[in-house]
């Protein structure tokens, strides 16, 4: 049985004050809603806030990014190694913004995928296919190069601790949600590519499901065989959205 994840990426929104009571609002309301893992993905300087108000709590933390490298002159990035020092439950790597906004590319989102795991770091693999590639019929053959990418490079079992969302580029931010069935579809799709290369870590995997989720359109999605948590973007940005999110997946 794969416990529902619903993790919330703050991209670059927030101040420390708004942190603060987002983070409040999460914490009083976090127990109703036990059966759901919850995680928060800050902006990288609120990072000591968020471990801060969070330890102790179980609600997890991780960051939007990480850099492929381990240290050195590489002005701007944070390595995995600073993230376990606010000590990181997870790192979202390979978000759509990030590949199309800051040109990742598969085999960089693969390396930024092996560094986490190198720390202990579980990372969530983001991956989905743009509103062109799936009026052209290739999501599937996107999202399998997509996914192939990690697997050649770090093999299935890396995904006994890592995290998958699907997040067709075409949803995020824009209200318009993928469907129960379009969603579930690419799920499904993906389930069957790790399935290919081990059928226990495949079914064991957590698949996320990404791209304007709020509490109206959680419990169909949630409700998918698939479908085992939401990455979450601007409806994690309230508290009581967020956590009716997670009302929908107990
Ligand atoms: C995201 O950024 O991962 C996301 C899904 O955003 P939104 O929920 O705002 O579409």
């Amino acid at each position: 049985m794969r416990r529902k994840l619903v993790a919330g990426n703050w991209k670059m929104n927030g101040s420390s004050e708004s942190i603060r009571g987002l983070l409040q609002g999460i914490k009083e309301g976090a127990a109703p809603v036990a059966a759901v893992e919850l995680a928060v993905f800050p902006p990288f300087v609120y990072l000591g806030l968020v471990e801060q108000q969070l330890s102790g709590t179980t609600v997890a933390w991780g960051t939007q990014n990480l850099s492929e490298q381990v240290s050195g002159a590489f002005t701007g990035e944070v390595a995995g190694s600073m993230l376990n020092d606010f000590h990181c439950a997870y790192v979202i790597v390979g978000h759509s913004e990030r590949r199309t906004l800051y040109g990742e590319t598969d085999d960089l989102v693969a390396r930024k995928f092996a560094a986490a795991r190198k720390v202990g770091i579980k990372p969530i693999l983001c991956v989905g296919e743009t509103l062109e590639e799936r009026d052209q019929g290739v999501t599937e053959s996107v999202v399998e190069r997509q996914l192939k990418a990690v697997l050649d490079l770090e093999g299935v079992e890396a995904f006994n601790d890592a995290v998958i969302a699907y997040e067709p580029v075409w949803a995020i931010g824009t209200g318009r949600t993928a469907t129960p069935q379009q969603a579930q579809e690419v799920h499904a799709f993906i389930r069957a590519k790790l399935a290919e290369r081990n059928s226990t870590v495949a079914a064991k995997t957590r698949i996320l499901y990404g791209g304007s989720m709020k509490a109206a359109n959680a419990v169909e999605l949630l409700a998918m065989a698939d479908i085992d948590g939401g990455l979450i973007g601007g409806a994690s940005l309230e508290a009581k959205e967020f956590l009716a999110i997670a009302r929908a997946g107990c």
